[in-house]
């Protein structure tokens, strides 16, 4: 079978070069090179505001990559910034929910990774805490680790019988840890199927949808070190296959 062709959401980079600016659309290598070790093709989504580009550009993606970055607007959950939000990008949240909200509209295979399930939990009608540990009702373990990513920092149980549960064959895990933000109210259709010691919500799956799975930690820094992150993208790159045959009109049995 051809590789699955996965677009990955990107971010503008700030990048300067003899005083001037020089802004780029661009994503960390890491997730690319993930997709194509789980066996997909990447492609990599420019930042736009015409949703007719994004449909056009999605037309030819069988699934959604949504990548780890700074934090959404909270308008977008009719909320306004809470003193401890962080940095947002106006285009990057416009590009991204218009993405998100067209690949759940289609069924398509959503692999939503940080950011990503905050993305996907706002754009399926949750919210978020703007800042964990201003506002989470009770003391939060430290989610934003200064260990590197090698070092999986907090737990995670698993709910039993979760696509999280075959995975990673374990009813709990050690993730590794890069967020201020989580999944406060859950989105319509939306499950946790993982969740720190401290009660923060580390994984989501979609009860409405085919393949819609959200994780908040990094998978993709850490895809060679745990086989469990590696079979993740692979089961992405694999439904996002079978979404391939299914909008082909192809039979899969
Ligand atoms: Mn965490």
């Amino acid at each position: 079978m051809q590789r699955p062709i996965i677009g990955i959401s990107s971010r503008k980079i700030y990048y300067t070069h003899n005083e001037r600016p020089y802004p780029r659309f661009g994503v960390a290598v890491d997730y690319v090179q993930a997709v194509e070790a789980a066996g997909g093709a990447p492609l990599i989504l420019p930042l736009t505001q015409s949703a007719d580009v994004l449909e056009r550009i999605m037309s030819m993606c069988d699934g959604l990559l949504l990548t780890g970055g700074y934090d959404l607007g909270p308008q977008y959950y009719g909320e306004e910034p809470h003193e401890k939000i962080g940095q947002i990008n106006p285009l990057r949240d416009a590009t991204e929910m218009t993405l998100a909200s067209g690949a759940l509209a289609e069924d398509m295979p959503v692999f939503a990774i940080c950011r990503g399930i905050q993305i996907l939990n706002v754009a399926s009608g949750g919210t978020l805490y703007q800042d964990l540990s201003a506002q989470n009702p009770t003391p939060v373990l430290q989610h934003f680790q200064q260990l590197t990513e090698e070092y999986p920092s907090h737990g995670m149980e698993i709910t039993p019988g979760s696509w999280l549960h075959r995975m990673t064959g374990e009813e709990s895990v050690r993730i590794n840890s890069y967020h201020h933000q989580a999944v406060k109210d859950l989105g319509e259709g939306l499950v946790v199927t993982g969740i720190a010691p401290d009660g923060v919500i580390e994984a989501v799956e979609s009860v409405k949808h085919t393949w819609v799975k959200g994780v908040q930690w990094h998978p993709e820094l850490a895809y060679k070190s745990f086989d469990f992150n590696l079979a993740m993208f692979r089961s992405h790159v694999e439904a996002a296959g079978q979404f391939a045959c299914r909008r082909a009109g192809i039979q899969v049995d």
